[in-house]
């Protein structure tokens, strides 16, 4: 199996779809056969999310596990870090590698409710101390998060990017980002990253918005800047299922060859474990990306 960072050395584009695991067993099947049907589309890799608390663990790690065994594409199983014990880190790197895991996405998780920071005894504070212990203990490759529009948490713009380079320097090969919908935020972000001698490989992180509801939900997570072009289109269409779904996934698209036509060649889509989301864009993008 290829490891990602080795995928993302070249120019080449690339594109990979994200699942997120159930949060109950019951709907495991619906949620695996879901990420089966994406994953057979064989795009360049997929990622399985973390639930934050772990509670939901052993999901992610099958799930991984089972779309390298059935289909042969690339898995990157995310991680995180938030109020874990280095034991509990190290069983969840023991199931990976039980599974032929070999990337994670190496994060930090959210800061738990009521809580500002992560004491300064906890065994991981930040995600580069996760990567740092990865790095230390195993040989996967591993991967991290970024954020063009800045970390909500982050002191400015200029001691993120800083932060970022920490996580580069214990061990991170590569980047994905946070959500995003203009891409002027993304090209400056990028000119940002390179002046600070970050040089890894970055997946630019695509939502197709297809329906209105997740526009607010999409907003609270990311803090992302909507277009006017973007809100318009929300307006005119977010009572209209279909007509949304198709908006959302044309506007997607659109912003895809916009990046790869920049140069940004790497798109990660945040794919909801929607197939048919996922299968429209891969058919839109059939001539450009080629996998
Ligand atoms: P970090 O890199 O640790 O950064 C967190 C904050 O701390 C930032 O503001 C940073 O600037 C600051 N910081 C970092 N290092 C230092 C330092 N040394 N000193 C001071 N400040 C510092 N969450 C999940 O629960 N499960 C998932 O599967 C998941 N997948 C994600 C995938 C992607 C691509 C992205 C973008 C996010 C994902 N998240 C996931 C959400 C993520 O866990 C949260 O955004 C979390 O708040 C930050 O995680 P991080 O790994 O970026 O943290």
């Amino acid at each position: 199996m290829a490891s990602i960072s080795e995928l993302l050395k070249t120019n080449t584009p690339t594109l990979s779809f994200e699942v997120f695991p159930p949060k109950v067993k019951d709907n495991y099947d619906t949620v695996e056969a879901a990420a089966l049907e994406i994953a057979k589309l064989k795009p360049s890799f997929m990622s399985v999310t973390y639930g934050a608390n772990g509670g939901t663990r052993a999901f992610t790690t099958d799930i991984a596990g089972d779309i390298q065994k059935n289909t042969g594409v690339p898995s990157l199983a995310h991680l995180t870090c938030v109020s874990s014990s280095k034991e509990s880190v190290s069983e969840a790197l023991k199931a990976y590698e039980e599974k032929g895991i070999e990337n994670i996405l190496a994060l930090r998780g959210d800061l738990p409710t009521g809580c500002d920071e992560m004491p300064a005894d906890a065994d991981f504070r930040y995600a580069a101390d996760l990567t740092a212990f990865i790095k230390a203990n195993s040989n996967f490759c591993i991967g991290g998060a970024c954020y063009p529009e800045t970390h909500p948490e982050a002191a400015n713009k200029d001691a993120d990017i800083l932060n970022i380079k920490k996580k580069i320097e214990a061990g991170c090969e590569f980047l994905t980002t946070q959500m995003f919908f203009d891409n002027g935020v993304m090209f400056n972000y990028m000119y940002r990253l390179r002046e600070a001698g970050i040089t890894v490989p970055v997946c630019a992180g695509i939502m197709p918005i297809t329906n209105a509801k997740q526009v607010e939900r999409s907003i609270k997570l990311s803090g992302s800047i909507m277009p006017p072009r973007f809100l318009a289109l929300v307006d005119k269409f977010g009572d209209d299922p279909k007509a949304m779904m198709q908006a959302g996934i044309a506007y997607a698209t659109d912003q895809i060859i916009d990046l790869i036509a920049n140069d940004i060649t790497h798109i990660h889509v945040y794919s909801m474990n929607k197939p048919e989301v996922a299968r429209a864009i891969r058919d839109n993008l059939s001539d450009i990306v080629v996998l």
